[in-house]
């Protein structure tokens, strides 16, 4: 018979890892929420060979405290919750305590990090789950983390990357996404050394369209709507492509639930039918819209990953979804269209 007995933690990790880390922009958006999350208003992304050879990510954050780092690889360790009534209010980008537990796992890693308040940084290595001893370094305030050698040892998941080409639009289509949830935050994306975006910080909301015509098109701004309403503790805005800036293919629709990109299905519907008797079958609208409401409103635990969430009051959210884009694709249908063409 064979006999029963714990997973060595390393196995865990890498076990856990297969959950949500599926390629390099998995680690790139694990990463860069952990950037966000400690406050950075500076985020650069450098990759080489789509991010099979190297994933850096810089941030001017908080950083973290030299004894603190074997815990930030520690799987089930976080500094972002502590109870469970924390869990039902998270209005942070991670809670799971898992993600540098993963990529270090299936890598060869390194976190660097200096502490706003101090002028001492370290540098602590993990090599495919196992700990190097902390050493100094040098590095300004915030965090630098890198990977390299993705998979390296998971000869499975290693076969499943594909050409670096394709990697690499995977990442640049995840920092795209990111740029569009935080406006205020500087990004910036190298491949092979090359520069590919700069996103600087946007301090109006002229910047931030400008942003959102960088990802969905120049002429999107004079194409769409500006929403913005508040009710029932909820706030929705952004901007709505007119009919003339729909798709084939529903490929430039941004959703976002408390700065987090999410597809759901009461979304999807609510959009749907706001847009219904305006938009041709087969077509779909193109939006960047950003829904605020009380954390406790929404469930992010529902998948490892965290692109899915779960509304508490569903009905509420949908209504309040439908009406507010019903009433601002009023105007398309009135024939009185008034865009935000500059
Ligand atoms: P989680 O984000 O769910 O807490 P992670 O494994 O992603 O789990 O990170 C573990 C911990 O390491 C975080 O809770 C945080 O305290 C710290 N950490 C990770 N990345 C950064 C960063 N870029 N800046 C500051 N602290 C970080
Ligand atoms: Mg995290």
């Amino acid at each position: 018979m064979p006999v029963i007995r714990p997973l060595p933690p390393e196995l865990i990790n890498q076990i856990a890892a297969g959950e949500v880390i599926e390629r390099p922009s998995s680690v790139v958006k694990e990463l860069v929420e952990n950037s966000l999350d400690a406050g950075a208003s500076r985020i650069e992304v450098e990759i080489e060979a789509g991010g099979a050879r190297l994933i850096r990510v810089r941030d001017d954050g908080g950083g973290i405290a030299p004894d603190e780092l074997p815990l930030a690889v520690a799987s089930h360790a976080t500094s972002k919750i502590g109870s469970f009534d924390d869990l039902e209010h998270v209005a942070s980008m991670g809670f799971r305590g898992e993600a540098l537990a993963s990529v270090s796992s299936v890598a060869r890693f390194a976190l660097t990090s200096r502490r706003r308040e101090t002028d001492a940084a370290f540098r602590l290595e993990v090599d495919g789950g196992k700990l190097q001893a902390a050493r100094p370094a040098q590095h300004p305030p915030g965090t630098s983390v890198e990977v390299r050698d993705l998979f390296y040892n998971v000869p499975a998941r290693k076969k499943f990357m594909r050409a670096e080409r394709t990697e690499f639009a995977h990442i640049d289509d995840l920092l795209k996404s990111l740029a569009l949830a935080r406006g205020g935050v500087e990004f910036r994306l190298a491949h092979n050394g090359k520069p590919v975006r700069i996103w600087k910080a946007a301090r109006d909301e002229q910047a931030q369209l400008q942003r959102v015509a960088e990802v969905l098109g120049e002429d999107f701004p004079a194409q769409s709507l500006r929403v913005d309403h508040a009710a029932a503790g909820m706030r929705l805005s952004g901007w709505v492509g007119l009919p003339t800036a729909s798709r084939s293919q529903a490929d430039q629709q941004y959703f976002y639930v408390n700065g987090r990109l999410v597809r759901d299905r009461v979304v999807a519907h609510a959009v749907r039918q706001a847009y219904a008797d305006v938009l041709f079958h087969g077509r779909h609208p193109a939006f960047v819209l950003y829904l605020e409401l009380d954390p406790a409103g929404v469930d992010v635990n529902v998948h490892p990953a965290k692109h899915e969430v779960r509304f508490r009051e569903q009905r509420l959210v949908h209504d309040f979804l439908f009406r507010t884009l019903h009433e601002a694709l009023a105007q398309t249908r009135a024939g009185q269209v008034e865009s935000h063409a500059q």
